[in-house]
């Protein structure tokens, strides 16, 4: 997705890839694999949960 494409969702910049973010989704949006989480923008729901245990502040919501 395009920085333009991601507005209105939430995106992932300077992530550590700890994972604990993809452990407390639950909406099953958020996969950690191969080292890596990515976010399915389908089932994400905006409710912001990731951003407040992400101590890196790396999930961001893109308005
Ligand atoms: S904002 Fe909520 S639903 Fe969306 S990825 Fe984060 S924890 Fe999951
Ligand atoms: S909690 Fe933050 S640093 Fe850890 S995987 Fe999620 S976005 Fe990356």
């Amino acid at each position: 997705m395009t920085m333009a494409s991601l507005e209105g969702h939430m995106a992932i910049i300077g992530c550590n890839n700890c994972g604990k973010c993809a452990l407390i989704c639950s909406h099953d949006a958020l996969e950690f694999h191969n080292d890596r989480v990515t976010i399915d923008h389908d089932r994400c729901v905006l409710c912001m949960d990731c951003a407040k245990v992400c101590f890196i502040k790396a999930i961001v919501y893109i308005e």
